[in-house]
């Protein structure tokens, strides 16, 4: 089932997340529901918070180099904790909670990170360059982050404005077709 994705300024996105303590059929159920959100969207990634479900479980589903999401490659993180972290990059974002809106944003080159798989099993995963990227975006949201959140002042600025004028161009639109 598609769920509602939960858009900036919504003060829901800033809530620190929960750790699931229950691996039950209810969180296979919504994780299963999560995953139909992101494919619906396009999205390569989503935590709970942006389906408006505080609790600390991301899903993230990168595409191969034809640019289709395999669902084996798709990866369930519940209770993730970066455990290393070296280097730094660069990398253009974007986020379903902020929709048309990417720029650059600074991030660990690599990660180790532990979380729990949707059975509650310890898990412990390397990643780098792309996964983890996407895996520091979504983590982030588990602590009420949001990536705009890094930019400088003047880059920050330029956002609001531009967010804005989507946001009136898309009631515009909708009062339209209505
Ligand atoms: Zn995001």
């Amino acid at each position: 089932m598609v769920l509602n994705i939960v858009e900036y300024p919504d003060k829901r996105l800033r809530q620190k997340s929960k750790e699931v303590s229950s691996f039950d059929e209810d969180l296979h159920l919504f994780l299963d529901d999560m995953y139909d959100t992101m494919i619906d969207q396009s999205g390569i990634g989503l935590a709970a918070i942006q389906v408006d479900n505080p609790i600390r479980a991301l899903i993230i589903n990168l595409p191969d180099e034809e640019g289709n999401q395999d669902k084996e490659q798709l990866l369930e993180m519940i209770n993730p904790v970066i455990v290393e972290k070296e280097g730094e990059v660069f990398y253009q974002e974007g986020c379903l909670s902020v929709p048309t809106f990417y720029e650059d944003v600074k991030r660990f080159e690599k990660i180790k990170v532990n979380y729990q798989d949707r059975h509650g099993n310890t898990k412990t995963m390397e990643a780098d360059e792309l996964l983890a990227i996407a895996i520091q975006h979504e983590m982030d949201h588990l602590e009420g982050i949001l990536f705009i959140d890094k930019l400088s002042y003047a880059r920050r600025k330029k956002f609001e404005k531009e967010y804005k004028k989507f946001q009136r161009e898309r009631k515009n639109k909708l009062s339209k077709s209505a």
